[in-house]
């Protein structure tokens, strides 16, 4: 079914998660595609607004927050994942949405990533992989290919690139996906599968930033990204297989890299909340503190 099919078949729920806040973004950014496919992708998995939560940080990635009307969170830098494991704990039956930049996520705070990823909480990632920090006009970051001028580096890279993918898959994580800004279609059908793996689902979009990513021009991608469904030989439960594959930039393979539906996510793990309650917040008693309150006013 084609990308107007598919949105005419949920055009009423597309609608309703629009805001009239003006888009600022440059012309030719990814992240128009992104927010596009997230809307689609929620609306024909058939949720409302409210039925939904994004955790954002700031940056060209974190613009998104007012201009979807579903909830949202807009956090200090580098910080969604947190913010989204808090979310999901207190109420792991809302579809949780975490979204971030390369700087956020691979420079600042890859912890947070490596940890999400092998506790396996039930959040859908979108890793807005434009291969620089736009808040400093185009500086460097972890996933900026090597020898490349940038901004802020005196001369060139000269550290090898983090490949987020393969970052994933080290850290035990059960669904890793792949996505190149250039089509849309591709990324509400990767989101759409990643809210139906109800573990960690990641997924990096290789996203076009022509003011600022000199390294990652339309170019590059146009002429080297395929669709790993078209490889009889490919088996998306083999990691072995997917951490070769992700590795080779010469043809960049997108689409479900590795799935693993065998793993546990972090709160089937946790037997002993079972006899305590059903979910985490109603382990947690209510105190009025107004009194203590009171006493700080000034
Ligand atoms: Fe998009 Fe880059 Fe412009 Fe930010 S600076 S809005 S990522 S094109």
């Amino acid at each position: 079914m084609s990308y107007t099919d598919l949105i005419s078949k949920a055009a009423k729920q597309y609608l309703e998660l629009e805001t009239s806040q003006t888009h600022t973004r440059c012309s030719g950014c990814g992240n128009y595609g992104i927010l596009n496919a997230l809307m689609s992708a929620i609306a024909l998995e058939w949720y409302a607004g409210h039925q939904v939560i994004l955790a954002n940080d700031v940056g060209c990635s974190g613009n998104v927050s007012d201009k979807i009307m579903i909830n949202t969170m807009h956090g200090l830098h580098g910080r969604s994942l947190p913010l989204a494991t808090g979310m999901h704990l207190a109420n792991p039956h809302i579809p949780i949405f975490a979204m971030a930049g390369d700087g956020a996520t691979m420079s600042e705070w890859v912890n947070h990533l490596i940890h999400t990823a092998r506790n396996n909480y039930n959040i859908t990632f979108l890793l807005n992989n434009n291969h620089n920090y736009w808040l400093t006009t185009g500086q460097a970051s972890a996933t900026t290919p090597k020898w490349y001028r940038m901004s802020a580096t005196p001369g060139e890279t000269n550290a090898h690139p983090l490949i987020p993918t393969q970052l994933v898959l080290a850290s035990w994580g059960t669904f890793v996906a792949r996505w190149y800004s250039g089509n849309v279609e591709q990324l509400i059908w990767l989101i759409r599968a990643g809210m139906n793996h109800t573990w960690f689902s990641f997924i990096e979009t290789m996203q076009l930033c022509p003011t600022y990513s000199k390294a990652t021009p339309d170019k590059r991608y146009e002429e080297r990204v395929y669709d790993i469904g078209v490889r009889d030989d490919y088996d998306s439960t083999n990691k072995r297989q997917a951490s070769q594959v992700v590795e080779d930039f010469d043809h960049i393979a997108t689409g479900i890299l590795y799935q693993n539906t065998q793993e546990k996510d972090f709160l089937s793990l946790q037997e002993h909340r079972a006899w305590i309650s059903s979910t985490p917040v109603a382990e947690t008693k209510s105190f009025d503190i107004s009194w203590l309150l009171s006493g700080l006013r000034v």
